[in-house]
Protein backbone atom coordinates (compact mmCIF):
# COMPACT_ATOMS: atom_id res chain seq x y z
CA UNK A 1 0.00 0.00 0.00
CA UNK A 2 0.99 3.10 -0.94
CA UNK A 3 0.24 6.72 0.51
CA UNK A 4 0.70 10.19 -1.20
CA UNK A 5 -0.03 13.09 0.69
CA UNK A 6 -2.01 15.51 -1.83
CA UNK A 7 -3.43 19.27 -1.15
CA UNK A 8 -6.48 20.06 -3.45
CA UNK A 9 -6.66 23.77 -2.85
CA UNK A 10 -4.95 26.57 -1.46
CA UNK A 11 -7.22 28.81 0.75
CA UNK A 12 -6.26 32.23 1.93
CA UNK A 13 -9.34 33.58 3.95
CA UNK A 14 -7.07 36.62 5.16
CA UNK A 15 -5.94 37.96 1.59
CA UNK A 16 -3.39 40.09 3.26
CA UNK A 17 -5.64 42.35 5.10
CA UNK A 18 -3.31 43.25 8.33
CA UNK A 19 -6.32 43.03 10.23
CA UNK A 20 -6.74 39.03 9.72
CA UNK A 21 -3.19 38.47 9.93
CA UNK A 22 -3.18 35.62 12.32
CA UNK A 23 -4.69 33.78 9.74
CA UNK A 24 -2.00 31.76 8.24
CA UNK A 25 -1.46 33.29 4.34
CA UNK A 26 -2.54 29.68 3.23
CA UNK A 27 -4.53 27.17 4.36
CA UNK A 28 -3.97 23.20 2.67
CA UNK A 29 -6.66 20.90 1.63
CA UNK A 30 -5.04 17.69 2.96
CA UNK A 31 -6.33 14.54 0.88
CA UNK A 32 -4.56 11.46 0.57
CA UNK A 33 -4.47 9.38 -2.41
CA UNK A 34 -3.77 5.07 -1.75
CA UNK A 35 -2.61 3.07 -3.80
CA UNK A 36 -3.45 -0.97 -3.10
CA UNK A 37 -2.82 -3.98 -5.29
CA UNK A 38 -6.22 -3.48 -6.68
CA UNK A 39 -7.65 -0.11 -5.58
CA UNK A 40 -7.23 3.50 -5.77
CA UNK A 41 -8.56 5.55 -3.50
CA UNK A 42 -9.35 8.70 -2.44
CA UNK A 43 -9.39 9.88 1.04
CA UNK A 44 -11.55 13.36 0.61
CA UNK A 45 -10.97 14.89 -3.07
CA UNK A 46 -10.30 18.74 -1.87
CA UNK A 47 -11.78 21.28 -4.14
CA UNK A 48 -13.20 20.22 -8.14
CA UNK A 49 -11.89 21.21 -11.18
CA UNK A 50 -15.62 23.16 -11.68
CA UNK A 51 -14.73 25.26 -8.57
CA UNK A 52 -10.90 25.86 -9.19
CA UNK A 53 -11.75 27.48 -12.42
CA UNK A 54 -14.75 29.37 -11.19
CA UNK A 55 -14.15 29.67 -7.89
CA UNK A 56 -17.74 31.48 -7.77
CA UNK A 57 -19.78 28.43 -8.34
CA UNK A 58 -19.00 28.11 -4.58
CA UNK A 59 -21.39 30.49 -3.49
CA UNK A 60 -20.39 33.24 -0.55
CA UNK A 61 -18.00 30.41 0.76
CA UNK A 62 -15.48 31.36 -1.81
CA UNK A 63 -15.38 34.30 -1.03
CA UNK A 64 -15.15 34.16 3.07
CA UNK A 65 -12.52 30.92 2.39
CA UNK A 66 -10.48 32.64 0.16
CA UNK A 67 -10.46 30.24 -2.52
CA UNK A 68 -7.41 30.19 -5.13
CA UNK A 69 -8.00 29.50 -8.98
CA UNK A 70 -5.68 27.15 -9.67
CA UNK A 71 -6.90 23.94 -11.84
CA UNK A 72 -3.99 22.21 -11.50
CA UNK A 73 -4.09 21.65 -7.47
CA UNK A 74 -7.60 19.42 -8.47
CA UNK A 75 -6.87 15.82 -7.38
CA UNK A 76 -7.93 14.87 -10.86
CA UNK A 77 -4.73 16.66 -12.27
CA UNK A 78 -3.08 15.30 -9.45
CA UNK A 79 -4.04 11.73 -10.12
CA UNK A 80 -3.15 11.96 -13.81
CA UNK A 81 0.17 13.51 -12.81
CA UNK A 82 1.00 10.63 -11.02
CA UNK A 83 0.12 8.32 -14.00
CA UNK A 84 -3.03 7.75 -13.41
CA UNK A 85 -6.43 8.56 -14.82
CA UNK A 86 -9.98 9.49 -13.47
CA UNK A 87 -11.16 6.40 -14.01
CA UNK A 88 -8.94 4.66 -12.19
CA UNK A 89 -9.99 5.57 -8.77
CA UNK A 90 -12.44 3.13 -7.54
CA UNK A 91 -13.54 4.87 -4.59
CA UNK A 92 -13.79 8.07 -3.03
CA UNK A 93 -14.17 8.08 1.22
CA UNK A 94 -15.19 11.10 3.06
CA UNK A 95 -14.82 12.55 5.82
CA UNK A 96 -17.71 14.81 5.32
CA UNK A 97 -19.35 16.55 2.86
CA UNK A 98 -18.08 19.97 3.35
CA UNK A 99 -17.32 22.07 0.23
CA UNK A 100 -13.85 22.05 0.26
CA UNK A 101 -13.96 18.45 0.69
CA UNK A 102 -16.37 17.39 -1.61
CA UNK A 103 -15.77 19.27 -4.70
CA UNK A 104 -13.67 16.87 -6.70
CA UNK A 105 -17.05 13.90 -6.36
CA UNK A 106 -17.61 14.74 -10.06
CA UNK A 107 -14.37 14.26 -11.04
CA UNK A 108 -14.57 10.47 -10.29
CA UNK A 109 -17.78 9.57 -11.47
CA UNK A 110 -16.42 5.86 -11.80
CA UNK A 111 -15.48 5.43 -8.27
CA UNK A 112 -17.84 4.48 -5.16
CA UNK A 113 -18.57 7.26 -2.54
CA UNK A 114 -18.39 6.15 1.03
CA UNK A 115 -19.95 8.54 3.89
CA UNK A 116 -21.82 8.34 6.87
CA UNK A 117 -25.32 7.98 6.08
CA UNK A 118 -26.16 11.12 8.40
CA UNK A 119 -23.91 13.18 6.38
CA UNK A 120 -25.38 12.49 3.14
CA UNK A 121 -28.99 12.83 4.31
CA UNK A 122 -27.90 16.18 5.68
CA UNK A 123 -26.78 17.31 2.66
CA UNK A 124 -29.16 16.77 0.62
CA UNK A 125 -31.72 18.20 3.15
CA UNK A 126 -30.87 22.07 2.12
CA UNK A 127 -32.47 23.02 5.60
CA UNK A 128 -31.62 26.12 6.35
CA UNK A 129 -28.95 28.59 4.95
CA UNK A 130 -26.22 27.34 6.67
CA UNK A 131 -26.34 23.81 5.05
CA UNK A 132 -27.12 25.27 1.67
CA UNK A 133 -24.06 27.31 1.65
CA UNK A 134 -21.89 24.52 2.79
CA UNK A 135 -22.92 21.86 0.76
CA UNK A 136 -23.17 22.60 -2.91
CA UNK A 137 -25.37 21.04 -4.67
CA UNK A 138 -23.38 20.65 -7.86
CA UNK A 139 -20.68 18.03 -5.72
CA UNK A 140 -23.42 15.48 -4.84
CA UNK A 141 -26.12 15.70 -7.28
CA UNK A 142 -26.42 13.30 -10.54
CA UNK A 143 -25.30 9.64 -10.53
CA UNK A 144 -22.85 9.45 -7.49
CA UNK A 145 -22.67 5.42 -6.46
CA UNK A 146 -23.14 6.50 -2.84
CA UNK A 147 -22.17 3.82 -0.27
CA UNK A 148 -23.28 4.95 3.33
CA UNK A 149 -22.59 3.50 6.80
CA UNK A 150 -23.47 4.12 10.84
CA UNK A 151 -20.94 6.35 12.14
CA UNK A 152 -22.33 5.62 15.31
CA UNK A 153 -21.74 2.39 15.44
CA UNK A 154 -18.25 0.20 15.69
CA UNK A 155 -15.75 -1.36 18.03
CA UNK A 156 -14.65 0.78 20.62
CA UNK A 157 -11.21 2.35 19.89
CA UNK A 158 -9.26 5.15 21.73
CA UNK A 159 -12.67 6.73 22.81
CA UNK A 160 -14.01 6.52 19.21
CA UNK A 161 -16.37 4.59 17.21
CA UNK A 162 -14.15 2.33 14.82
CA UNK A 163 -16.36 1.71 11.77
CA UNK A 164 -15.26 -1.95 10.25
CA UNK A 165 -15.73 -3.39 7.32
CA UNK A 166 -17.16 -1.55 4.84
CA UNK A 167 -18.32 -3.07 1.44
CA UNK A 168 -15.51 -2.70 -1.10
CA UNK A 169 -12.61 -1.14 0.72
CA UNK A 170 -9.66 -3.16 1.61
CA UNK A 171 -9.80 -3.98 5.46
CA UNK A 172 -6.40 -1.60 6.89
CA UNK A 173 -8.78 1.42 6.03
CA UNK A 174 -11.37 2.34 8.40
CA UNK A 175 -13.87 5.00 9.42
CA UNK A 176 -13.91 6.55 13.13
CA UNK A 177 -16.80 8.83 13.84
CA UNK A 178 -15.92 12.39 14.63
CA UNK A 179 -18.79 14.15 15.59
CA UNK A 180 -19.71 17.74 15.86
CA UNK A 181 -18.29 19.71 12.87
CA UNK A 182 -20.96 18.19 10.63
CA UNK A 183 -24.01 15.55 11.70
CA UNK A 184 -21.73 12.88 9.73
CA UNK A 185 -17.99 13.88 9.81
CA UNK A 186 -15.19 11.21 10.21
CA UNK A 187 -12.09 10.64 10.49
CA UNK A 188 -10.15 8.11 8.13
CA UNK A 189 -7.58 5.52 10.10
CA UNK A 190 -5.29 3.74 7.60
CA UNK A 191 -3.41 0.66 9.52
CA UNK A 192 -0.02 -0.13 8.99
CA UNK A 193 1.30 -3.40 11.32
CA UNK A 194 1.11 -1.90 14.42
CA UNK A 195 0.91 1.83 13.61
CA UNK A 196 -2.23 4.50 12.18
CA UNK A 197 -2.39 6.94 9.94
CA UNK A 198 -5.19 8.72 10.98
CA UNK A 199 -6.96 11.99 8.95
CA UNK A 200 -8.96 13.86 11.24
CA UNK A 201 -10.76 15.76 8.73
CA UNK A 202 -11.97 19.43 10.21
CA UNK A 203 -12.10 17.81 13.87
CA UNK A 204 -9.85 20.80 14.55
CA UNK A 205 -8.35 23.25 11.87
CA UNK A 206 -4.79 23.74 13.35
CA UNK A 207 -2.50 21.47 15.74
CA UNK A 208 -2.52 24.19 17.77
CA UNK A 209 -6.17 23.30 18.70
CA UNK A 210 -5.28 20.28 20.26
CA UNK A 211 -3.28 22.29 22.70
CA UNK A 212 -4.30 23.81 25.77
CA UNK A 213 -7.50 26.84 25.39
CA UNK A 214 -4.53 29.50 25.41
CA UNK A 215 -2.69 27.85 22.81
CA UNK A 216 -5.55 27.95 20.65
CA UNK A 217 -5.22 30.38 17.70
CA UNK A 218 -8.52 32.98 18.11
CA UNK A 219 -9.36 32.60 14.13
CA UNK A 220 -9.77 28.94 14.90
CA UNK A 221 -11.95 29.25 17.92
CA UNK A 222 -14.33 31.67 15.85
CA UNK A 223 -14.37 29.63 13.12
CA UNK A 224 -15.28 26.33 15.13
CA UNK A 225 -18.27 28.72 16.57
CA UNK A 226 -19.31 29.53 12.90
CA UNK A 227 -19.35 26.08 11.27
CA UNK A 228 -19.86 23.52 14.33
CA UNK A 229 -23.14 22.13 13.65
CA UNK A 230 -22.68 20.30 17.30
CA UNK A 231 -19.79 22.74 19.41
CA UNK A 232 -20.03 20.66 22.83
CA UNK A 233 -19.93 17.36 20.83
CA UNK A 234 -16.97 19.20 18.41
CA UNK A 235 -15.01 19.70 21.92
CA UNK A 236 -15.66 15.99 23.04
CA UNK A 237 -14.29 15.25 19.87
CA UNK A 238 -11.22 17.50 20.19
CA UNK A 239 -10.42 16.70 23.32
CA UNK A 240 -10.46 13.03 22.28
CA UNK A 241 -8.23 13.68 19.54
CA UNK A 242 -5.38 15.10 21.79
CA UNK A 243 -5.03 12.28 23.68
CA UNK A 244 -4.33 10.88 20.48
CA UNK A 245 -1.49 13.63 19.56
CA UNK A 246 1.33 12.19 21.59
CA UNK A 247 0.85 8.30 20.46
CA UNK A 248 3.89 7.47 18.75
CA UNK A 249 1.92 4.63 17.23
CA UNK A 250 -0.62 7.02 15.78
CA UNK A 251 0.60 9.75 13.04
CA UNK A 252 -2.69 12.50 13.68
CA UNK A 253 -3.36 15.24 10.88
CA UNK A 254 -6.24 17.21 9.79
CA UNK A 255 -7.52 18.63 6.51
CA UNK A 256 -5.97 22.26 7.05
CA UNK A 257 -2.81 22.69 8.33
CA UNK A 258 -0.14 23.93 6.34
CA UNK A 259 2.44 22.44 8.71
CA UNK A 260 1.01 19.21 8.78
CA UNK A 261 1.00 18.94 5.67
CA UNK A 262 4.34 19.32 4.98
CA UNK A 263 5.38 17.23 8.05
CA UNK A 264 3.43 14.28 6.28
CA UNK A 265 5.33 15.11 2.73
CA UNK A 266 8.76 14.28 4.18
CA UNK A 267 7.46 11.18 6.52
ZN1 LIG B 1 -12.71 21.86 5.60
Amino acid sequence: MKIHHLNCGSLCPSRGHKILRAIPEEIVCHCLLIETAHQLILVDTGLGLQDLREPRSLGPMSYLLGVQADTSLSAYEQVKKLGFSSADVTDLVMTHLDLDHAGGIPDFRMARVHVAGTELTAAKSRKNFRFRERYRTHHIAGDVKWQTFDSSKGEAWNGFNLVQELAGLPPEILLVGLPGHTPGHCGVVVQSGESWIMHAGDAYYDERDLGTASEQPLWTKAFARLVHTDHPEAIKTKTALANLKNDPKIQLFCSHDPKEFQAALTT
